[in-house]
């Protein structure tokens, strides 16, 4: 029995030491050899204080030998020391043995390495608090920390800011370039924030595009400006990822504690609101949160559910505004331009949401129904004997760049009959500058089909007139700006006039937009510009409107 004992103290896995009741160390077993490195020759004889090591303190000891010499079990975790100097997490229970007189007569400690489970615990907390992605504190540690930071800064009298900073356009990067690339640039970007903020201050990816800065530490609401200001200028030098150069900037709304918020919620919120502002106000800067956003975003809340149920209400319309020839006064065609019914509001005109259709996305299933209600009103036209009028539909960038829009415009012109060659596309100069390879294919396919193109506000984009001799382009519209001034801003007159000899010389249509005016009217003549789009003629109209007049001008 008693060897068989021995053979189970050898054999196992954990330290087992014994000593008499003064400590002097009678017995290891070849565990402890394996764990500690030391040989039982080193060890037998010397006192179990020679493991005592200066992580824990001399009361840790004193309260392990009390509890001891009063007979009970000690049991803690410890720091201890290997024979080469490294240390290891130690799990330790020492039993004193008493004889029949109840005196001690030996201590019989066993331990545990307990390194590995103490590592994988570590581990696992920073996995919980970290982003896998960029390895940045997530939000569960940042909001710790911004709680901490609150608690203190108040003790101290001092502020606390949180920045929320969200990427501009990041969508259309994941979408060209595909996640994989997207998340490179996310590292690429986090490894510069990193750089550009001081070592104390804490950054925190909270998913998607959008991180979120701490700091507690900053002398006025200046060095803030100044913080954030590098904050954005250090995404001015491009990315570069698979060979590709990538541009990106950053909106970033602050908000501070205490004036914005006493706990974290709020300041985050608070600052979420900010960064919205800034991404109105053109994106690309920051914003100090007022009280006065909070109102206004739920102004813009508001307005965005109510257009995400807009198109099943069936509250868009589409109005129609004439194209004339000057010289005839006669109709050739009609732009077809979006307006929204708004139950409230009233009449609600485009620029008021288009671009709200396009941040949600929103902008595919309203194009899609644009281009169906126009091809149909076209139709309409058609066979009603107005065989001539061009109908000419406006696309946003986002719809372009979708790849079923090819696909979902054959179906349409199949479903409604449309004659495509009565059918203008207007795209604006930037979607042409983008992505030139597959958008010529897109064209050509497209223009394969009959439909034609324009561009529209021309002369606000990059106006870079290489591109016209690149894409299967009809006709140049004019911007209205240009017209507006044109009968005594000279230079507006020699643009117009530039604009037109260019259309001459590449056998293009123009058209000038916004003309209100006789005056305005004349010179563009004199200009040989023909033809007209404007209030000089025509504001925008229902159907039935247009319908009448169209009708009339077969009888004249
Ligand atoms: P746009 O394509 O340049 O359309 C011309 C705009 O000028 C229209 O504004 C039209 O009503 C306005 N306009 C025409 N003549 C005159 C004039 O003599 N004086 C003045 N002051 N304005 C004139 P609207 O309808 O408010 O549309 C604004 C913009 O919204 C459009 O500019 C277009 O970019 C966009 N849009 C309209 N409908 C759609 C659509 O169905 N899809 C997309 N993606 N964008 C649309
Ligand atoms: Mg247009
Ligand atoms: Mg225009």
């Amino acid at each position: 029995m008693l060897n068989h004992l021995r053979h189970v103290i050898e054999q196992t896995a954990d330290i087992i030491v014994i000593s008499d009741v003064h400590g002097i160390i009678e017995y290891v077993n070849p565990a402890f050899e394996k764990i500690t490195g030391y040989s039982p020759d080193d060890i037998i004889g010397k006192n179990l204080v020679f493991f005592s090591s200066d992580r824990q303190s001399k009361k840790f000891y004193a309260h392990m030998w009390s509890t001891l010499l009063a007979g009970k079990v000690y049991r803690n975790s410890l720091m201890n020391k290997r024979k080469d100097g490294s240390m290891f997490h130690a799990e330790i229970t020492i039993t004193p043995l008493v004889d029949k007189n109840a005196d001690i007569t030996h201590f019989i400690a066993t331990a545990r390495d307990i390194s590995d489970d103490i590592r994988n615990k570590i581990q696992l907390t920073h996995l919980v608090q970290h982003d896998s992605l960029t390895n940045l504190p997530n939000r569960n540690l940042f909001l710790d920390r911004l709680q901490q930071a609150i608690s203190k800064a108040h003790h101290h009298h001092r502020l606390v800011a949180v920045l929320f900073l969200d990427l501009d356009r990041f969508k259309s990067i994941n979408d060209s370039l595909g996640r994989t690339a997207g998340d490179q640039l996310l590292q690429q970007l986090s490894e510069r924030f990193k750089k550009t903020i001081r070592e104390g201050d804490t950054i925190a990816r909270f998913g998607g595009d959008e991180f979120v800065i701490l700091l507690d530490d900053f002398d006025s609401d200046n060095s803030l400006s100044l913080i954030a200001q590098k904050i954005l200028n250090s995404l001015a030098i491009p990315f570069e990822i698979n060979g590709h150069e990538i541009f990106i900037s950053a909106s970033i709304g602050i908000s501070i504690s205490p004036h914005d918020g006493e706990d974290p919620d709020t300041l985050l919120r608070n600052a979420d609101i900010a960064m919205y502002r800034a991404k109105e106000l053109g994106k690309n800067n920051f914003q100090y949160y007022s009280e006065a956003m909070t109102a206004h975003v739920f102004e813009y809340l508001s307005l965005e559910n109510n257009l995400r149920h807009a198109l099943e209400r069936n509250e868009f319309i589409l109005y129609y505004q004439p194209q004339v020839d000057a010289r005839s006064g006669k109709i050739f065609g009609v732009e077809a331009l979006l307006r929204w019914q708004h139950p409230e509001l009233g009449m609600v005109m485009p620029n008021n949401f288009i671009s709200l259709l396009e941040e949600t996305g929103l902008i595919e299933p309203v194009g899609i129904w644009v281009l169906e209600t126009a091809c149909k009103q076209s139709r309409q036209w058609h066979q009603s004997g107005m065989g001539f009028v061009h109908m000419s539909v406006n696309l946003s960038s986002r719809q372009f760049n979708n790849n079923h829009f090819i696909a979902s415009l054959q179906n349409i012109i199949k479903d409604t009959q449309v004659n495509p060659q009565y059918l203008e596309l207007e795209l604006t100069e930037s979607m042409l500058m983008r992505n030139t390879s597959s958008i010529i294919s897109a064209l050509k396919n497209l223009n394969n089909l009959g439909v034609r193109f324009a561009i529209d506000d021309f002369g606000t984009g990059y106006s870079s007139l290489n591109y016209l001799r690149r894409f299967p382009i009809d006709t140049i519209k004019i911007d209205r700006s240009f017209i507006r001034d044109i009968t005594h801003d000279t230079d507006d007159l020699a643009i117009c006039s530039a604009i037109i000899g260019m259309t001459q010389s590449l056998s293009l249509n123009v058209i000038a937009e916004g003309v209100e005016t006789h005056a305005q009217l004349d010179i563009l003549k004199t200009k040989e510009c023909h033809y007209i789009q404007g209030n000089v003629f025509s504001p925008a109209l229902p159907a039935a409107e247009i319908t009448r007049m169209l009708a009339d001008q077969l009888l004249t």
